[in-house]
């Protein structure tokens, strides 16, 4: 097997790299990196918009939605080009999760409606799966959806809804039967956030950023055509979408970067008379975590391609997911390590001080928002359940 990149490789890479330095300014990286306030959705929708203007928006859809059309190399080379410049994914809500099973099991009528508006970043979505009584147990959800004359009439509750705060739409998973076995009676249904009767509630997090938030809804009417697919078939849409939410979660270009940054700083910072980088345990974790994530890639990329060879990602993407996400919390914990040299004497000059305590904030800030990560998209441990039944068929 030929691992080396061809010359039209080497072109688009080189064509991806000028695009990034010349249109992801410090200007946009600063408004991103201010926190999760309404600053930072202009600043993401307006970085998104330049990638929707230059066609680089969607490169996981089908060309004939608004995909780029790229190979497998492509959309790697693409990645790792994203993550070694520091640029943000996307927002995954709309583009990478609803938008996946709109195209591929929505109405003609709603792919027209919602694709157009997904791609230009018209519209924020968010995701409406999780209950208080149903997260791993997602299935048991409560949520009802009563269908009266051409509506639903949505009452309950969904928490951890990330973005609800700055989102036109959310995605929800309801009940629309009781008397059959759980999984039977969902569906999954659209709603326009600015619906009476759906409002949101924030939920602070101990980053001090927020992020979360509750959605409730209140005898909230939905029209019938929000509907994707079947009444009461919405587990398999939903199935489907955590299987893209998971594939997309393995974030080997935003961990390669992160190990790249803590490297250097590694090689700056002195203790006992040597840089970090040089001491015999501090390189040990940092070969493993770096080996781990060379296999991941590799893995990744076989996962990429056989999606490139029909369609939507399968329960492997559990893999991904378990995997990339050890491997960014590993990261995290030797950024923290690193940055533990200033919870002790001060050395050097003041200005050095400084940037030391800012590293060592942003390390603390990371490691505590990366504990979610093993939980988010689905536990761990549940992905781990997934794997066993439907990977090994134990
Ligand atoms: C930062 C963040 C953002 C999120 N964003 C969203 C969002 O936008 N939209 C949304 O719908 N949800 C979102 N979630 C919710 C997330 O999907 C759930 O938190 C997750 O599925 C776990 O559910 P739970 O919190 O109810 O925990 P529980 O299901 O109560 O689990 C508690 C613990 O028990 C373990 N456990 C449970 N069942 C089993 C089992 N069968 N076998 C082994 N172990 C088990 C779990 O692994 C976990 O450690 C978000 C969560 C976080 C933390």
């Amino acid at each position: 097997m030929d691992i080396n990149f061809s010359a039209q490789d080497l072109e688009f890479r080189d064509e991806v790299r000028a695009f990034f330095a010349s249109e992801y300014d410090a200007k946009v990286a600063e408004s991103l990196s201010s926190g999760q306030g309404e600053d930072y959705k202009e600043a993401i929708v307006a970085w998104q918009k330049k990638l929707h203007a230059k066609g680089w928006i969607a490169p996981g859809w089908p060309k004939e939605y608004g995909g780029t059309g790229w190979s497998v190399t492509q959309k790697f080379i693409y990645e790792t080009e994203r993550g070694a410049a520091g640029i943000p994914d996307v927002v995954p809500f709309g583009l990478k999760m609803v938008a996946p099973v709109i195209y591929t099991f929505g109405s003609e009528e709603q792919k027209a409606k919602f694709l157009p508006r997904i791609l230009s970043s018209e519209d924020w979505w968010c995701q409406g799966y999780s209950e208080p009584g149903a997260g791993s147990d997602l299935a048991a959800l409560n949520t009802t959806a009563e269908y009266a004359g051409d509506n639903y009439i949505v009452n309950g509750r969904k928490i951890w809804t990330t973005f609800a705060q700055f989102a036109d739409w959310i995605f929800c998973l309801v009940r629309t039967s009781k008397d059959v076995r759980k999984q039977q009676g969902i569906s999954f249904l659209l709603i326009d956030m600015n619906t009476p009767g759906v409002s949101v509630k924030p939920i602070p997090t101990i980053d001090g950023k927020h992020s979360l938030n509750e959605v409730l809804f209140e005898d909230a009417l939905v029209p019938r055509e929000n509907l994707i697919g079947e009444q009461d078939k919405g587990w398999t849409y939903a199935k489907a979408l955590l299987a893209h939410e998971r594939t997309g979660m393995a974030e080997v270009a935003d961990s390669k970067r992160m190990l790249a940054n803590l490297k250097q700083r590694a090689a700056a910072e002195v203790n006992g008379g040597q840089p970090m980088i040089a001491d015999p345990v501090f390189q040990m974790r940092l070969s493993d975590i770096e080996m781990q994530l060379m296999a991941l890639e590799y893995t990744e990329l076989r996962v990429f391609a056989s999606m490139a060879a029909g369609g939507m990602p399968g329960p492997e993407s559990s893999l991904l997911k378990i995997k990339g996400t050890e491997i960014s919390q590993s990261i995290h914990e030797l950024q923290l390590q690193l940055a533990a040299y200033y919870g002790g004497a001060l050395q050097g000059d003041l200005s050095n001080q400084q940037l030391g305590h800012e590293f060592a904030a942003e390390a603390r800030k990371s490691y505590m928002y990366g504990r979610a990560a093993s939980i988010y998209g689905g536990s761990n441990e549940v992905q781990r359940n997934v794997i066993a039944k439907a990977v090994l068929g134990l």
